[in-house]
């Protein structure tokens, strides 16, 4: 681990309104673990790890995330419950309020970057109240040399203040947590929540704006790697669908685990330099490769640890969202840079609760084009308050929270490149076999993982294939080291015709979903939805 300051570089938040804050520029891991420790914010796991619980928030509040209101924004973002429109002289009240705040405090800054490809570099300055906040920081984002450091000119700014709480009455928040985004001046401010994905999430909607407005880019929620001659697989997924598992893959390169720009010169770059992995039931035996990047330079999220400092990752008694951040160079495995050539095979993952999806199918470009508008996944019982039975969850392009434009804007530009490229989708359901959840089980990782590399590894090319009866999928009838009757869903159920009424009901929410984005949609798109009923 780097152990010394990365610079001796003094700087001043004067002009961010910040004043006469103790400010800690350019902390090494070490030195911001030793805080976090120091500060009684974390403990550290029996391996050096250090733990952290982030506080109120485990999560993501995707209903306290605004973004303002203006002149670039006004005509282009798809406002609604998703892109929540803030005034933008409230949003200086609220970053005065915010800045005055931070003022006398310890205040830790970061000066990093996003996009691996240097002709899309975007330069950024985080400013957070915490140390470990900022170890987060350091990362997921992109680090400078010390030579770029020296002449660092900060584009974004990111301002965390979890212990700022807002007054709703008065600063026009929902409640007193909220991560607003403000195009004009590039800032991200978020405050009243110590969850750390608002950080990297926040930069990533400011990207997913900015790159196909400005760069004729497609940016992309997904997982990508690179296999031995140079091929990139991408996978598409909402969260828990496996991005980050199935990518890491011993036999390939990771190029990244969750945010990828697509370029018009055909290559692919990681927006960030991280990973950011769900740990919950995770075992060395399963996932040998996120386990063993769990070590000093990382940071645990929210797990639950024994007087000795051992982890126990079936406890999800603070949440069922436990993760941990690292470097990517903690995974054995990377591509240097960041970056890969136009993909030969696409990934659309979906966790299917209902139990009724093929584990592997192969989809026309009409059906990826209408996958990737539905963004199917289902939640399971549990997970959220309210939820008590498997529920459909839509979410377009596979990351709506994250999207500023319409999602139609997004396809369009998949579609486009995906037929240029010549690539295969395929939509592989990484959740229930068997039966629904409560009935069925999840399906396994090792199967999982032998489809994706069969249809890797082209072994999917000569097989026999049958249409799926209701959602007209191509389901491949063998596949190496699967068990045939895992391939087909409905064989796997007890009660065939149980089956047969789960997944018309399914085809019929992927139909009402569907039905708001219909008017833009085409034929050959249209030929995508399931043919049942
Ligand atoms: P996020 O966008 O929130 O980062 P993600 O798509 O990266 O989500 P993962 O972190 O890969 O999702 O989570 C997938 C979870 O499901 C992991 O905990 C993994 O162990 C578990 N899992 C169980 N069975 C499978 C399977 N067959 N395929 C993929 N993941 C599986
Ligand atoms: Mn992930």
């Amino acid at each position: 681990m780097v152990t010394k300051n990365q610079t001796t570089k003094t700087i001043s938040l004067n002009k961010y309104g910040i004043k006469n804050a103790s400010v800690k520029y350019q902390l090494s891991s070490e030195e911001l673990h030793n805080e976090t420790l120091r500060k009684d914010q974390g403990e550290e796991a029996d391996n050096g790890t250090l733990a952290v619980n982030t506080g109120e928030f485990t999560g993501r509040s995707p209903k306290d995330r605004f973004i303002v209101k203006d002149d670039i924004t006004r005509d282009k973002v798809w406002w609604g419950n998703i892109n929540i429109p803030f005034p933008v002289d409230m949003f200086d009240r609220l970053y005065d309020k915010v800045t005055n705040y931070l003022s006398e405090k310890d205040v830790y800054v970061r000066d990093s970057y996003a996009c691996a490809d240097e002709a899309y570099k975007l330069n950024i300055r985080v400013i957070t109240e915490y140390p470990w906040s900022n170890m987060f920081a350091y990362n997921m984002f992109l680090r400078p040399t010390e030579a770029e450091l020296e002449n660092f000119d900060p584009e974004w700014l990111i301002v965390n203040a979890p212990g700022f709480m807002a007054d709703p009455e008065v600063d026009g928040t929902r409640q007193h947590n909220f991560a607003i985004l403000n195009f004009t001046k590039k800032i991200a401010l978020i405050g009243g929540t110590g969850y750390t994905g608002e950080i990297k999430k926040g930069i990533f909607s400011a990207l997913n704006f900015i790159l196909p407005v400005d760069k004729n880019t497609m940016p992309m929620h997904c997982s990508a790697n690179v296999g031995k001659n140079g091929e990139t697989a991408i996978f598409f997924g909402l969260s828990g669908t496996g991005k980050t598992t199935l990518s890491a893959d011993p036999k390939r390169k990771l190029i990244g685990d969750d945010e990828h720009g697509w370029t018009a010169e055909n290559t692919i770059f990681n927006f960030e330099g991280g990973c950011y992995a769900k740990v919950i039931n995770l075992s060395e035996e399963n996932e040998p490769d996120i386990f063993n990047a769990i070590k000093p330079g990382a940071i645990l999220e929210n797990v639950v640890m024994d007087e000795n400092g051992v982890v126990d990752y079936a406890d999800t008694s603070i949440t069922q969202n436990t993760r941990v951040s690292y470097p990517i160079y903690h995974i054995d495995n990377i591509q240097e840079p960041s970056i890969g050539k136009n993909p030969k095979n696409i990934f659309f993952l979906t966790a299917d609760a209902f139990g009724v999806l093929p584990p592997i199918s192969k989809l026309t470009p009409g059906q990826a084009a209408y996958h990737f508008i539905s963004g199917y996944t289902a939640k399971v019982a549990g997970t959220e308050e309210g939820i008590n039975e498997p529920t459909p969850s839509f979410s377009a392009c596979f990351g709506a929270p994250f999207m500023p434009l319409h999602p139609t804007k997004y396809a369009e530009m998949l579609s486009k490149k995906m037929k240029d490229a010549g690539v295969n989708v395929w939509l592989v359901n990484t959740g229930w076999t068997g039966g629904p959840y409560g009935i069925g089980s999840r399906m396994k990782l090792k199967f999982t993982r032998a489809m994706i590399t069969a249809a890797l590894e082209g072994e999917l090319g000569d097989v026999e294939y049958v249409k799926h009866p209701i959602f007209g999928l191509e389901v491949p009838q063998s596949c190496p080291d699967v068990p045939m009757e895992v391939l087909n869903p409905k064989g796997t159920w007890k009660n065939q015709k149980a089956y047969d009424i789960q997944a018309n009901e399914l085809a019929v929410s992927f139909k009402e979903n569907f039905a708001k984005f219909k008017e833009y949609a085409n034929d050959e798109i249209m030929a995508g939805a399931p043919i049942s009923k």
